[in-house]
């Protein structure tokens, strides 16, 4: 079908599947196969020189994968988009593939706790070293902290746990001022309430194990590329770099951009980094992410309502010190929210508990609906004590610089009763609070 002037509901159901194309299977098959026949030597050599594409081995792409690929980069109206084995595998191919010859990523203190510590334990030992902008409010502060070999500016729409909001069009302006790329983990608001892109972002990340996929089911990931972003500069060298398998007919080896016009960034990952590193997405995980796609604005809907009314009745509270969500009333963050995330922003924050760490330790244990776990996105309502679990590889100098104190609490919303789960959190803080 040719999708290119659906709206998002209608793309997230049927974009980038054409049922023609596989024995018109109505759902997406799930292509179990290793490789794929080359047919003829001829075809075999189309192939292995990128005159031809198609599928060859499941490590570098799968038809299953392909759909989903094809559908996220339509929902953004993107020029492509590579699915992985995680949203950690998204991350770091693409820091990777920004800096890989070394230099700086330009960031802020207010990121998911595994893509910080992997900045100060693994990024640091490739030659990539991190900034760190203290003031995510405060644009003028990424430019003046951008230096001579800063490699790209790597953000988080939406922060995990705090629910901050990156002021996107801003921070592309002066990414692009100074010829390098915005990078945007989006996991939090998915694409049905944000599409970065719209904004100036030049890639865009997921953890598809959240809310996109939204069934605490599978891990995945993806990264979604504008194709606006202009490689062809001194500060990129590696992608001018040539190769013998991008050859032409002549035998004239040639780089990425010559080759992959509209999407260099995401080709050069499936050719290099997915190719050798191998954090392969599998057909069945990528069916799992379709099927979690399908209903992904409705379950989004759902939850900010469900968030939205949570924090109404939380700021009613007098066990609660401080909650971090833009529709909270001290959140300095609603003007931003109004901008960027109209229709609600996502069903992740956090807020205090004003007790002690066994008070805190009780609500949680009390509580009977929300699961005590790490996730986030998933149909069913979470609860986390960020400091001593999913940020606790933080020092806690840097859980002050993220913003998240010991008596932090996140919650991600999930489908069930909003009047259930208020109820569950009403419960809680009684037992906590005797
Ligand atoms: C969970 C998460 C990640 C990591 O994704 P995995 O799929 O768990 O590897 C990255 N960024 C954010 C914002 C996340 O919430």
């Amino acid at each position: 079908m040719s999708d290119l002037n659906y709206e998002f509901d209608t793309l997230k159901v049927r974009g980038g599947y054409d049922p023609k194309e596989h024995n018109n299977a109505v759902s997406v098959p799930i292509y179990a196969t290793t490789s794929f026949e080359f047919g003829s030597t001829e075809r075999a050599r189309n192939l292995a020189g990128f005159t031809e594409f198609g599928y060859v081995y499941s490590r570098i792409g799968n038809p299953t994968v392909g759909v989903l690929e094809q559908r996220i980069a339509k929902l953004h109206g993107a020029a492509a988009a590579i699915a992985v084995g995680s949203g950690m595998a998204a991350i770091t191919y693409t820091l990777l593939n920004a800096a890989e010859r070394g230099g700086r990523i330009l960031t802020t203190a207010e990121l998911y706790g595994g893509t910080i510590d992997g900045f100060k334990k693994v990024f640091s030992n490739y030659g990539i070293k991190i900034d760190i902008v203290k003031n995510l409010i405060d644009t003028e502060q990424f430019r003046k902290a951008i230096k001579e070999d800063t490699k790209a500016i790597y953000i988080e729409s939406i922060s995990n746990p705090n629910a901050s909001i990156a002021d996107i069009e801003a921070i592309a302006n002066i990414a692009h001022e100074k010829g390098i790329p915005l990078i945007v983990d989006n996991t939090l608001a998915t694409p049905y309430l944000l599409n970065p892109i719209k904004y100036g972002a030049d890639i865009v990340v997921y953890s598809a194990t959240k809310a996109i996929s939204g069934h605490g089911n599978v891990i995945a990931g993806l990264i979604v590329e504008s194709g606006k972003f202009n490689w062809n500069s001194s500060q990129f060298s590696h992608f001018l770099e040539t190769y013998h398998t991008l050859r032409d007919f002549s035998g004239k080896p040639r780089n990425f951009i010559e080759v992959f016009r509209n999407f260099p960034f995401t080709a050069r990952i499936r050719a290099n980094y997915l190719a050798y590193y191998g954090a392969t997405l599998g057909a069945f995980d990528a069916y799992l992410v379709l099927i979690g796609i399908e209903t992904l604005s409705e379950r989004v809907k759902k939850q900010v309502y469900n968030a939205e009314k949570i924090v109404n009745y939380l700021e009613t509270k007098k066990e609660v010190s401080w909650i971090k969500y833009p529709t909270a009333k001290e959140s300095p963050y609603k003007d931003l929210k109004n901008k960027y995330l109209p229709k609600g922003a996502g069903a992740v924050f956090s807020f205090g508990i004003n007790g002690t760490l066994d008070q805190i330790d009780k609500f949680i244990d009390s509580l009977k609906i929300f699961s005590y776990q790490a996730n986030i996105g998933d149909a069913r309502s979470l609860v986390v004590n960020p400091p001593k679990t999913t940020h606790s590889e933080l020092t806690p100098e840097e859980q002050k610089l993220a913003g998240i104190p010991p008596e932090t609490i996140r919650l991600s919303i999930g489908l069930e009763d909003t009047k259930d789960l208020i109820e569950d959190l009403e419960q809680a803080f009684k037992e906590a609070f005797l």
